[in-house]
């Protein structure tokens, strides 16, 4: 049986572009993972636990569409795999950070415990997430939040394009 999925990548610290592409690619080559769509690039303002911060490095983020045979856990698994190959380390709570992959949806399920939550708490608030994913697919929906192009019509989009050699 396969679902279809929403990922998260996201990177504020060394080549983050280039990070994001590289995990991508290794995700669409999975046995597991059937078909894999990568968004656009976008370039956001940092959101620390202070709220945004202008000096910190600036992300890029994006989404992707797959999808997989993989349960929630083990997507999550291989996730949290590809970023710790990619130099993740976890500190600070939304600090610096060379790769994050974030589940944001996985098909219509709502599942809630110890190591995951989707579809995720906080995506339906960030434009860094929306923003891409409008642009992959303008009539995407998070389960009991609604349509995404609406999402992020009420919130404003501050995301930015990025420079063509950074993609
Ligand atoms: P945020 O979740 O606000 O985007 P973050 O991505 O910085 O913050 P992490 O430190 O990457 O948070 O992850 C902390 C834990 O969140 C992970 O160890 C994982 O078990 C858990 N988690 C819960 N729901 C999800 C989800 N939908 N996707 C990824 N991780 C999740
Ligand atoms: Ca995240
Ligand atoms: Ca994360």
């Amino acid at each position: 049986m396969t679902v279809e999925v929403v990922l998260a990548f996201g990177a504020n610290l060394g080549d983050r572009g280039a990070t994001i592409r590289a995990a991508q690619a290794e995700l669409a080559t999975h046995e597991a993972i059937l078909s894999f769509e990568p968004s656009p690039l976008r370039e956001t303002i940092a959101m620390t636990l202070a709220g945004p911060d202008p000096d910190a490095p600036r992300y890029i983020n994006g989404v992707a569409r797959l999808t997989t045979t993989l349960t929630p856990h083990a997507l999550l698994d291989l996730a949290q795999s590809v970023e710790a190959s990619h130099g993740r380390v976890r500190d600070v709570r939304w600090g610096d950070r060379t790769l994050d992959i974030d589940v944001i949806t996985f098909g219509d399920q709502f599942i809630t415990d110890d190591r995951l939550e989707v579809p995720h708490p906080r995506a339906h608030e960030r434009d860094f997430v929306l923003s891409p994913w409008v642009a992959l697919d303008d009539s995407a929906v998070i389960p009991g939040r609604g349509s995404v192009a609406a999402l992020l019509l009420g919130l404003g989009d501050t995301t930015m394009p990025l420079e063509p050699e950074e993609e």
